[in-house]
């Protein structure tokens, strides 16, 4: 293969390395069907948009386990085998980060590296239902309850996901276990989905899957149109799915976790309750207070009752009124209606909320069993690994987000994003730094863009997420007065990171690293407010029902006064994976999303560009170009320019005769390989070309 062609699998080696060669190669390497492409250490994975079954499988991991990087095409399982490869070298965890904005590929990539990892780590194991197996068959059930269609994705993952699957050095990396974690599940879409867009998948599963028996036991309608939280959109199923076909798959995935048929149906009921609930309306008692609405709303209460396993007195009680401490003792208030909408809301999104972490649980007890079974021992569900042992961590995680208006989860999403921004940065300049050194040559003059300046002001002291919290505490703050302490205070205004904004006067602007984002702060004190309100935590838990007791268990005393906002959670969870991160070596995968309408074959280069840029894939080829960008091995650089040379120079000539190609004073030979500044590379590519 001519050494042109071959330099293209990675970028870095591109003689013109700028955003315009970028993409031009990106693109015809798409065209002609190779999805992926080097960035130095990085991979970068544009989705084919199309079944590719001839790229995957056993054979192509056998393939790449046994082949050096540079000898077989850039691949996902080049990636992961390094991981693994790394791992039993170097007697060190590592981590491998997935990343890209939504329908990117992300969770594809996910599950192509995990099934990768777990054939890898099989190899010496006796059993498929190793740990790491039986998290591969709960991606299904994640997927059922934490996914939705999206304008962007139809099966787009609406929680952050890590699993960690360990293995075992000592006997060549057998697979002995694995955990997942969540992050930031968009509880809000249970209530709230808009034209054309989905609930999650489990909902419509459960409404036309579920067998006549379970119909009536549950009271499902013939149609989702008939429950409300799902008619305020009216798409129901899926080009090429069939919500019966998926709910049997997702009862075979409840199976394979170890779920007995009670428990799948403890968990089923509450998803019809969670929908009985949005049924349950309400109308103003003569000026006195909400009360529920007519024969349907009673219905309605009556299903959701005794699906949670409560009378529907109560359950009425705890949606309408509010207890309030007096001088004299306890009264309940009645609330208005739209206060007992609120508190239905919030009800039906906590239930849901907590059966998802509760699944969660269920998946790693069930992984942490098939892993005792192995005799690997030890293991407690959200992963400490067992001494000995090695993880490779897997993060599928939201990507940056920004739309017109952005709430609070976008808050949070996007300083998840500057926080891997920060991780991924300084791990592009290690890496730099490690080659330079390697090769013997000065590297001093290299820097980085730090986004240090960002970070300070989402979640410095006295920042955006620590005045949101202070202000939480005042049950009557309003979205504005949240602006305004964003305007007074000295932290948050004097950041160059942050815009004010005067209309409207909830609106505020923060300078992110992949663009500016505009914020509405109309929501974020409701939102951010992570309790459940004292009548609904205690009437569940004292449900006839022995999930809803166990979801909705008393927690212990010291907790009740703790302050918890999502916020805070956020950046706890946030702290905790960074620091996980932080003892792994990383390997990153960018997706790249190459049109916005999920069209096979088509490569928009201005809309790939900005995915790029936000990526930082455009960052770490900045950093290569501030270095020395274009570095080759000496024979293939004589190859490549033999023809400048002022005598043919063959490919074994020894090193002193590369200094003969007159580059000027842009270059520095290492030990082994040719250093040259990108200027000096496309002066020297030009000369070639015209030779
Ligand atoms: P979100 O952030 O919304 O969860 P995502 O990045 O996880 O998005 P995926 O759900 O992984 O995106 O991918 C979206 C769709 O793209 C898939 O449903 C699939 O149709 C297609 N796709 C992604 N990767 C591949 C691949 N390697 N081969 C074939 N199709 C793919
Ligand atoms: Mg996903």
């Amino acid at each position: 293969m001519p050494g042109i062609l071959r330099t293209l699998q990675d970028m870095t080696a591109l003689s013109f390395l700028h955003e315009p060669g970028v993409l031009w190669n990106l693109q015809s390497r798409y065209k002609r069907g190779d999805i992926y492409t080097y960035t130095g250490s990085i991979l970068i994975a544009v989705n084919p948009f199309r079944p590719v079954p001839h790229l995957y499988g056993a054979n192509v991991i056998d393939q790449y386990r046994s082949s050096p990087r540079e000898q077989l095409p850039p691949h996902v399982y080049a990636t992961a085998c390094a991981a693994f490869r790394n791992m039993i070298r170097d007697g060190a965890g590592q981590a491998i980060l997935v990343t890209g904005e939504s329908g990117a590929g992300k969770t594809e990539t996910a599950k192509l590296i995990m099934a990768c990892l777990t054939h890898l780590g099989a190899q010496h194991s006796s059993s498929r239902h190793s740990g790491a197996g039986a998290i591969l068959e709960s991606n299904p059930l994640l997927e059922a309850f934490g996914n939705a269609k999206t304008l962007r994705n139809n099966n787009s993952s609406r929680f952050g996901k890590y699993v960690e699957i360990f293995f075992d050095p000592a006997a060549g990396g057998m697979v002995t276990g694995a955990a997942v974690r969540t992050y930031l599940l968009e509880r809000s879409r249970v209530v709230a989905v808009n034209n054309p867009e989905r609930s999650f998948h489990i909902f419509y599963q459960l409404v036309y899957g579920a067998s006549p028996g379970d119909r009536a036991a549950w009271r499902l309608p013939e149609s989702a149109s008939d429950f409300a939280y799902l008619a305020r959109s009216s798409c129901f199923t899926l080009p090429g799915q069939c919500n019966v076909e998926e709910y049997h798959h997702t009862r075979r995935a409840m199976s394979h976790i170890g779920l007995s048929e009670q428990q799948q149906s403890a968990v089923l009921a509450t998803v019809a309750a969670v929908l009985h609930l949005g049924n349950i309306t309400f109308t103003d008692s003569d000026g006195e207070g909400a009360v529920v609405a007519g024969a349907p709303g009673r219905r309605a209460l009556e299903a959701a009752a005794e699906l949670l396993g409560v009378e529907p007195e109560p359950l009425a009680e705890a949606l309408t009124t509010r207890q309030i401490q007096t001088p004299e003792g306890p009264i309940a208030t009645p609330l208005s209606v739209q206060a007992a909408v609120d508190a239905r809301d919030s009800m039906a999104k906590v239930v849901y909320a907590r059966l998802f972490e509760w699944l969660v649980s269920a998946i790693n007890t069930a992984v942490d069993e098939a892993h005792n079974g192995t005799g690997a021992g030890g293991g407690s569900s959200g992963g400490t690994p067992p001494g000995r042992h090695l993880s490779i961590g897997l993060l599928d995680i939201y990507g940056f987000e920004s739309f017109d208006v952005n709430d609070l989860e976008q808050l949070c999403i996007n300083l998840t994003n500057e926080k891997l921004q920060q991780h991924f940065n300084q791990h592009v300049f290690k890496w730099e730094q490690a080659e330079y050194e390697r090769e013997g040559v000065d590297w001093s003059y290299i820097s980085f863009r730090d986004n240090a300046e960002v970070l300070d002001l989402l979640e410095g002291r006295m920042g955006l997420m620590d005045l949101l919290d202070e202000l939480c505490r005042f049950p009557k703050a309003s979205a504005e007065d949240l602006s305004h302490k964003y305007r007074s205070s000295a932290a948050v205004s004097a950041n160059p990171r942050f815009t004010k904004l005067n209309r409207p006067a909830t609106a505020f602007g923060v300078e992110h690293y992949a663009g500016s984002v505009t914020y509405s702060t109309q929501n974020f004190l409701e939102k951010n407010r992570d309790y459940v309100v004292a009548e609904h935590q205690s009437l569940l838990g004292r449900s006839r029902r022995p999930l809803l007791q166990e979801l909705f268990a008393p927690e212990v005393p010291a907790a009740q006064f703790q302050f918890r906002s999502v916020s805070s959670q956020c950046r706890r969870q946030l702290a905790e994976l960074m620091s996980a991160l932080s003892q792994l070596q990383p390997h990153y995968v960018r997706c790249i999303k190459p049109n916005p309408s999920g069209a096979p074959g088509e490569f928009n280069a201005p809309y790939s560009l900005h995915q790029l840029r936000c990526g930082g894939v455009m960052e770490a080829v900045r950093i290569a170009c501030a270095g020395y960008s274009y570095r080759r091995p000496f024979a293939a650089f004589l190859e490549h320019f033999w023809q400048l040379c002022p005598e043919p120079v063959h490919a074994q000539e020894d090193t002193p005769r590369v200094g003969e190609v007159d580059a000027g004073p842009q270059y520095h030979l290492g030990h082994t390989k040719v250093f040259l500044r990108a200027t000096a590379a496309a002066a020297l590519e030009r000369r070639r070309l015209a030779a």
